[in-house]
């Protein structure tokens, strides 16, 4: 009993001592701009990472997703996934983190590739999604496997690209080539900015649905000789005022998602186009007169794991029912663009357990337990990897995430590596 304290204090100590490591690190990451879209640099940080985990004794794989969308000779999406085997046989706990990050935006009062260190923060874009959780994932493995050389099982650490986008030439392709199967992959953390005593089980799901009314053209002076596709997705939209929203307020969720005015179903009208398309900038002629043929709008909905997704597509195409019956020569189509299931892992799957064990032990409380109001390459590793035993669990304020001035803080990588380290010691060790 004293001995395994006096190792796990070791452990601790050496992820303190490697502070100086840890901040160098997370700094090459940030200086390696992985704007997605469209995607820049996936090929230098696998190459950083692979050079980094194979000198910590990783053998590492360099995965392109070809075939994958978004993938082409210019813009290749490359993953890593590095692998170190355990003196014992044993179960596999994986690390999963993007390496891509969003574009910078305006607003920003630093460097955003120069890693800048000020007052226990490192600076940068993708400090704290996620590149700082990657770095202290590393840190993390690094260390127990010099403190517990012996242990049973294997680590594996990924680099996957793509998430900000959909994470189909990273996270689905691997998971779809067998990278996240039960038999080689028993447990998985994914180091997203989540708060260092927070453990996120799942998502929301997703659908995105493409509405398009139909009209006929016409000259603009004589409106009653075409039929407007404007007007037609105008009762579209005031459909959704009066009926869909109301009801979508009154379906509130179990799932424990945060913010807390995610705890429903939402809508979002991501974009809405109808008439002549926009001019280019700079031209300066008057529009022509046209009554417009077609209008199109893309839905965002978000739904919670008390609904089915065959009810949420169906919710939408009732609607149009309904609109039509009041309209006359009213058509509209629908094209799906995009779906995904809620995922939540149970709370008392192993991972769970083991991660809460580490967070009580370091951090002396008990975690919270939320769900994501987005998506996160959990959706794959779930439904196509058919692996569930899966949470995200990181350092940084998700808040911060895709923000001007983004940042990690150094104090919260350490702790965060030493609850990760800790559950590796619950999760491979004998206990
Ligand atoms: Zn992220």
């Amino acid at each position: 009993m004293i001995h395994k304290e006096v190792q796990i204090d070791r452990l601790c100590a050496a992820i303190d001592n490697a502070e100086a490591d840890l901040v160098e690190l997370t700094q090459k990451l940030i200086n390696i701009p992985t704007i997605n879209p469209p995607a820049k640099n996936y090929r230098e940080i696998c190459d950083l990472l692979s050079a980094r985990l194979s000198r910590s004794g990783f053998k590492c794989e360099l995965v392109r997703a070809h075939g994958a969308v978004g993938d082409t000779d210019r813009y290749p999406r490359w993953n890593i996934i590095a692998r170190h085997e355990g003196k014992h046989t044993g179960q596999c706990v994986h690390f999963n983190s993007h390496t891509d990050v969003v574009d910078v935006g305006e607003g920003w009062t630093v460097d955003p590739f120069a890693g800048e260190v000020k007052d226990g923060k490192i600076y940068g874009r993708g400090a704290c999604d996620m590149k700082g959780g990657l770095a202290a994932s590393i840190i993390a493995c690094e260390k127990f496997i010099q403190i517990y050389p012996d242990y049973n099982g294997a680590i594996e650490i990924s680099g996957t690209a793509d998430e900000e986008s959909g994470g189909f030439g990273g996270v689905a392709y691997l998971a779809e080539q067998g990278w996240f199967n039960p038999e080689r992959v028993q447990h998985v953390i994914i180091p997203e900015p989540l708060n260092k005593d927070r453990i996120c089980l799942g998502h929301r799901g997703v659908l995105w649905t493409e509405i398009e009314t139909h009209g006929h053209i016409a000259h603009g002076s004589m409106p009653f000789q075409g039929d407007c596709a404007v007007r037609h997705m105008g009762a579209v939209l005031e459909a959704l005022e009066h009926s869909l929203y109301p009801s979508l307020a009154n379906k509130k969720t179990a799932m424990p998602v945060v913010p807390e005015q995610a705890r429903q179903s939402t809508l979002n009208i991501n974009s809405i186009h109808g008439g002549l398309t926009e001019p280019e900038d700079g031209y300066t002629g008057m529009p022509s007169a046209l009554v417009p043929d077609r209008c199109r709008m893309v839905l965002d909905r978000r739904f919670i794991i008390e609904e089915d997704i065959d009810d949420v597509r169906q919710e939408l195409q009732s609607l149009l029912l309904e609109v039509g019956q009041s309209r006359k020569k009213f058509k509209a189509t629908t094209k799906e663009l995009f779906s995904v299931i809620p995922s939540m892992t149970n709370k008392d799957a192993p991972i769970v357990t083991a991660v809460t064990k580490a967070i009580v032990e370091q951090l002396g409380k008990e975690p919270d337990f939320v769900v994501s109001p987005g998506t996160y390459d959990q959706k794959h590793i779930d439904r196509i990897g058919r692996l569930k035993n899966c949470i995200a669990y990181g350092p940084g304020i998700l808040d911060l995430a895709h923000q001007p001035d983004e940042y990690i803080g150094i104090q919260d990588m350490l702790d965060s590596a030493k609850v990760m380290a800790r559950s590796l010691v619950s999760l491979l060790t004998d206990k």
